[in-house]
């Protein structure tokens, strides 16, 4: 392991001011489960660790009276999957907090290191995008808001400059007849990065049997997780038919931009991206019609 400097500030302003004076030489330490593995492999120079597990704003999980819930950056994704809250209105956020790594990993693994880590796999990331999340950012030039799917940029980049921390994740309260979904397929049970995946979103009509609005992500298929709006326009005034559903995934397909590699090939990760977000935008019906 590379010797690092080791910070812990108790706010985001001293956060913020750490992170400004050493620039691209420090590194925000979440749960640690990408960025200490990335400094001991070499593949980050580190000089200073700045670990923001012990600032409230970033550790949070608050349920509003309106509805929408905020998690803080660094919120491990066992607190997340053990919120009632979260089970009960959230479900999706459960389906993928769950499923990264194992319980040692989940005990320490945040959404906003999923995100920051930016991999094009990354499996909180499309459900944040379906959910309509808004990343909540502090840095020198003050605090800024943006949607999750326009975080990242590339694999490994992202929108944050030099001294921003993400600081929260703000979900908008779920709509009446609403619900979500994600899922991933990887070769073998557990502890493998996606070769595709997809969350989707739906609200429907208050019988249940029309489309009012939906938003449908994909991930492991591009550079970046994938917001596909024109999957969601798609649904959006059809009936609940699989010939809606269909036209939905051809939409997703349609976006994506695949790469064969040592996980899959471009004509599988084509076919994964078009069962997932079938199964996706079903079991989001079904959670909808409660
Ligand atoms: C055994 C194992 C299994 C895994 N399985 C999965 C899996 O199934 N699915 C999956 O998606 N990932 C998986 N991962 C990767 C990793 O666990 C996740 O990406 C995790 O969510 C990262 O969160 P973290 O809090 O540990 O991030 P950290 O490692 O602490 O940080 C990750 C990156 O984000 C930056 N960062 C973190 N927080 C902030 C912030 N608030 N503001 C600015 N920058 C920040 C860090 O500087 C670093 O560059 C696995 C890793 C391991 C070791």
């Amino acid at each position: 392991m590379q010797a690092f400097d080791y910070v812990a500030p108790s706010s985001v302003q001293e956060a913020v001011a750490v992170l400004a004076k050493h620039g691209p030489a420090a590194r925000v330490l979440a749960g640690g489960t990408d960025i200490i593995i990335q400094a001991r492999e070499g593949r980050r120079d580190v000089a200073v660790m700045v670990d923001v597990k012990g600032i409230a704003e970033v550790t949070q999980l608050t349920h509003s009276g309106d509805g929408s819930l905020r998690i803080g950056a660094a919120t491990s994704c066992a607190k997340i999957y053990n919120d009632a809250g979260v089970q009960q209105r959230f479900p999706a956020l459960v389906d993928s907090a769950s499923l990264i790594g194992g319980i040692q990993i989940q005990s320490r693994a945040s959404l906003g290191g999923n995100l920051c880590n930016s991999g094009p796999a990354g499996d909180s990331i499309p459900t944040m995008i379906a959910l309509g999340a808004i990343c909540e950012i502090n840095g020198p030039g003050g605090a800024r808001t943006i949607p999750v799917e326009q975080f990242c940029t590339a694999p490994g980049r992202n929108v944050l400059q030099n001294g921003e921390l993400l600081v929260s994740l703000l979900f908008p309260a779920p709509a009446a007849k609403s619900g979500a979904a994600f899922e991933r397929f990887i070769p073998r049970n557990e502890m493998d990065i996606a070769v595709a995946n997809a969350a989707s979103s739906v609200t429907l009509s208050a019988d249940g049997g029309t489309f009012q609005s939906a938003r449908i992500a994909i991930g492991a298929v591009a550079p970046t997780p994938l917001y596909v709006e024109a999957a969601g326009a798609a649904l959006a005034g059809q009936p609940v038919n699989e010939a809606t559903i269909e036209k939905a995934c051809e939409a997703a397909q349609a976006a994506a931009t695949p790469i064969t590699d040592m996980r899959g090939s471009i004509e599988q990760r084509n076919h994964l991206v078009g069962v997932l977000v079938r199964r996706t935008i079903n079991k989001a019906v079904e959670r909808a019609r409660g």
